[in-house]
């Protein structure tokens, strides 16, 4: 038995490398400081970083958040706690979860692409109870959480089977969790953070955070917060609701006549890509929207956008879907297009016959 080993390390040696590594995590979560340690692949960095955590977090009932962007290192962060769980035949509870509609069991494709429509569905089908899913409480299925480490697709299809919502279940139970593993949305998004930090009733102060492969994270970021919007997807939309709603199909042909004027500007100045002012889109489609019988805002274009998707009979067409796909990546795009972050707005022909709108997290 090596010498100095952590009683939570559960492998009877220690690689080259990470003694050191755990001596600098535990330095860094006992002192609340920040760590960024960068090490080669296969000396163990997802044990070194668990074990001197975990044991701080029984210690101080703290909780820790392991962040993580990928599905593979999920199953990796849950084996190590099993192994450190059977080693030190240690009692402490950890929650795997991604996103709240991929536990879903009633979620259909769409909704794990449009999170708003998602949320929609899911917040009007607890709050008028027709979710029985969600008004089932089981205490057996709290109880396993509780007591096993379960991979989240295990938790997930074993919720299903008794009936009782997997987020629900894993967000009650994560409330006295020693260790959250989950994306890096359930930190590093707002609104998310905020929902989930209330749901469990803990602060920023009470977690000690491990973020998994860290040089994702501002890809990740910019990349929640940025879009696109090419043309074909409002044509599409447009054409789609012709016959159902000629109100919001004029409404985006002035959108499809705003990408057509802009596509003549880059084209007169010799550009692929012109900047376009946050106001300008917003200016043009309100000179248009006032106009119009049902005269309306920018703002009430979107949301009247959002309404048609929710109500959208898709009569299970694959035709109507990919419509409501169109009409929520414009109502997505639009809500977006006002963002106060600072981001860059180009107009881009680089795809001649799909001009594109996009906006851009700077740095
Ligand atoms: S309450 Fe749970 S099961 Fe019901 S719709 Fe929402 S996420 Fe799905």
């Amino acid at each position: 038995m090596e010498k100095d080993k952590p009683t939570l390390f559960p492998f009877s040696s220690i690689r080259a490398g990470q003694k050191e590594f755990m001596k600098d995590v535990k330095h860094s979560v006992e002192g609340g400081n920040v760590l960024i340690a960068h090490a080669p692949t296969g000396i163990g960095k997802t044990v070194a970083a668990l074990v001197p955590a975990l044991q701080y977090a029984i210690e101080t009932k703290k909780t820790v958040f392991f962040l993580t962007s990928k599905r593979s290192q999920h199953k990796i962060a849950i084996d190590t706690l099993r192994l450190i769980k059977e080693h030190a035949k240690l009692d402490f509870v950890t929650v795997d979860v991604t996103s709240k509609q991929s536990m879903c069991p009633r979620a259909v494709s769409i909704y794990r692409e449009f999170y708003s429509l998602f949320n929609e569905f899911c917040k009007s089908e607890q709050k008028s109870k027709r979710c029985r899913y969600f008004t089932k409480r089981d205490e057996e299925a709290l109880q396993r959480i509780k007591e096993e480490i379960m991979h989240v697709e295990d938790l997930c299809s074993w919720c299903a089977s008794r009936g009782v919502c997997p987020y629900k279940a894993a967000l009650e139970v994560a409330e006295s969790a020693d260790v959250l593993v989950c994306d890096y949305n359930y930190l590093f998004s707002t609104d998310v953070a905020e929902a989930v930090l209330e749901k469990i009733k803990r602060s920023l102060d009470d977690l000690i955070v491990i973020v998994d492969e860290a040089h994702n994270l501002p890809d990740r970021i910019r990349n929640n917060l940025s879009s696109e919007l090419r043309m074909s997807s409002v044509t599409g939309a447009a054409r789609g609701l012709r016959h159902t709603n000629r109100e919001v199909h004029g409404n985006l042909m002035e959108l499809e006549r705003i990408f057509t004027k802009l596509a003549m500007e880059a084209s007169k100045n010799k550009r692929v890509e012109i900047n376009v002012a946050t106001d300008f889109l917003v200016e043009e489609m309100e000179k248009v929207l006032r106009r119009r019988i049902e005269a309306m805002s920018y703002d009430e274009f979107a949301n009247s956008l959002r309404e048609i998707a929710k109500d959208f009979q898709t009569s299970g067409g694959s035709k109507d879907e990919t419509v409501q796909r169109n009409v929520l990546s414009v109502a997505d795009f639009l809500d977006g297009w006002r963002t106060r972050e600072k981001c860059l707005r180009i107009f881009s022909l680089s795809q001649t016959d799909n001009p594109t709108l996009l906006f851009k997290l700077l740095d």
